[in-house]
């Protein structure tokens, strides 16, 4: 086999992801899908190599969006999403919503729990080359209590719907943790909190000793845990059972915070669904009325999150993307944008969260996140100075270049798109009832 041509991205201004300052008039060298060097003189004499001049330009690494949902499809409704999928579809679809993600320039991401548990497969996938996507790491499905996580009633009392997985007794907890790593699961994901009807927010739905079960059980078998905890007391309970890294951590008390530092897990806000409801829900008929709850609940979780980044706890970015409000390709970077406007970070320290941090997600902590000799050849030639604001990441049109695992991702196609398929949306009768009382009067009714 030959070898792949080295890349020389020349003269840019180099944020290299760890948060420090960036390098101006510094150059990168990627042989195969590695960075060979990095600096001034990078490259200098190597003339075989490609040479993308990036004058004008910031080099950076690619982004690691650490919460997505890939086999969502921008779904609409928690009833579209175990009712009205295909699993053959389903895998086609996603295969397809990966592409969006490598053009935003997402070239790692985290898929916490996925529909038919095809997360590994996908994954295996993309890593032998039968799919274009980024690096992937997965779990397989969201083990909840009989409570049903935040989908309530429409998870059964056991088995399986959609991304979760039932369990219902200590052992079941401790047998399904092993399924799933069996399976290929990267991360085990625990729907800590859950909603129940006439009760406002949601509560935690497991006992301190199931979620120490899960816990126990992944890290023998090397494999860390995330939950998903949106109330006040569970981010406490969830890092004190030994869960690695909390999403949402919504509420957070300084006790939580506390039992965060003291385990040494990470914190993913996923400040994104939230705002883009909060910002823009009018926009697509959603969130009517809960405006202020979400943007409270973000507010109050912000405090929190500049605490714990002050404290050294590592922060990532995930922008749950693979619902409506989220769709695959368009809020990436809008993470970093509330972390900098809500939780007072710079727009680099931002950037660590979305880059180096992501690492952790990925489960490739010292290969990839940053621009050094050794790293991972994931990186992105951008337009603009993220330096000074992150938004210019947001844009698409500012993308130059986007390489992933050393090699160019074709930017100039069309988007991805694709037609309505029968059976895949939620289907209604009529938009209300017809009651008796909504017949015209006789004398206004047309000829029988
Ligand atoms: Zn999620």
């Amino acid at each position: 086999m030959t070898e792949p041509t080295p890349i020389l991205i020349a003269g840019g201004t180099v944020i290299d992801g760890t948060g420090t300052p960036p390098q101006p008039n510094t150059s990168v060298l990627l042989e195969g899908d590695r960075i060979a060097d990095v600096g001034p003189d990078a490259g200098a004499g190597r003339s075989d190599a490609t040479v993308i001049d990036a004058t004008g330009c910031t080099v950076m690494p690619g982004l690691i969006d650490a919460h997505v949902h890939c086999t969502f499809d921008d779904v609409q409704s928690n009833d579209e999403l175990f009712f009205h999928r295909d699993h053959t579809l389903a895998a086609l679809i996603a295969a397809q919503n990966l592409q969006k993600l490598l053009m935003a320039g997402v070239t790692g991401f985290c898929d916490p729990d996925t529909l038919f548990s095809m997360g590994p497969s996908l994954r295996d996938a993309v890593d032998a080359g039968v799919v274009e996507g980024p690096r992937m790491a997965t779990g397989v499905q969201a083990l909840v209590t009989a409570v049903g996580g935040t989908a309530g009633r429409l998870v059964p009392d056991t088995g399986v719907v959609g991304y979760a997985q039932v369990v219902t007794t200590v052992d079941e907890m401790i047998q399904m943790t092993r399924r799933h790593i069996k399976y290929g699961a990267d991360w085990i994901k625990i729907h800590a909190t859950g909603s129940i009807p006439r009760h406002k927010g949601e509560l935690l739905a497991w006992k301190p000793e199931e979620l120490k079960a899960v816990c126990d059980t992944a890290h023998e078998l090397e494999t860390p845990v995330m939950a998903h905890a949106r109330s006040a007391g569970s981010t406490r309970a969830c890092a004190e059972a030994g869960v690695d890294l909390i999403l949402h951590a919504s509420f957070m008390d300084d006790a939580g915070l506390e039992a965060v530092i003291d385990a040494g897990a990470s914190l993913m806000p996923t400040f994104t669904f939230l705002a883009n409801l909060a910002d823009y829900g009018h926009l697509v008929d959603a969130g009517a009325g809960m405006q202020d709850v979400f943007r409270g609940e973000i507010e109050a979780t912000a405090k929190m999150m500049a605490k714990a980044h002050d404290a050294g706890v590592p922060l990532l970015c995930g922008s749950e993307s693979g619902f409506a409000l989220t769709p695959y390709g368009h809020w990436h970077a809008r993470e970093m944008e509330v972390l900098v406007e809500s939780v007072g970070l710079s727009p680099l320290q931002a950037i660590a969260c979305a880059t180096a941090n992501g690492a952790i997600a990925m489960r490739m902590e010292g290969e990839v996140g940053t621009l050094a000799p050794g790293m991972a050849a994931d990186v992105l030639v951008v337009h603009g100075d993220p330096a000074a604001d992150v938004t210019v990441l947001a844009d698409r049109s500012n993308l130059r270049t986007v390489i992933s695992r050393g090699q160019p991702v074709d930017l100039d196609r069309p988007w991805p798109t694709r037609s309505p398929i029968p059976g895949e949306k939620v289907a209604n009768w009529a938009a209300s009832s017809l009651t008796s009382d909504l017949q015209p009067p006789a004398d206004l009714q047309g000829p029988h």
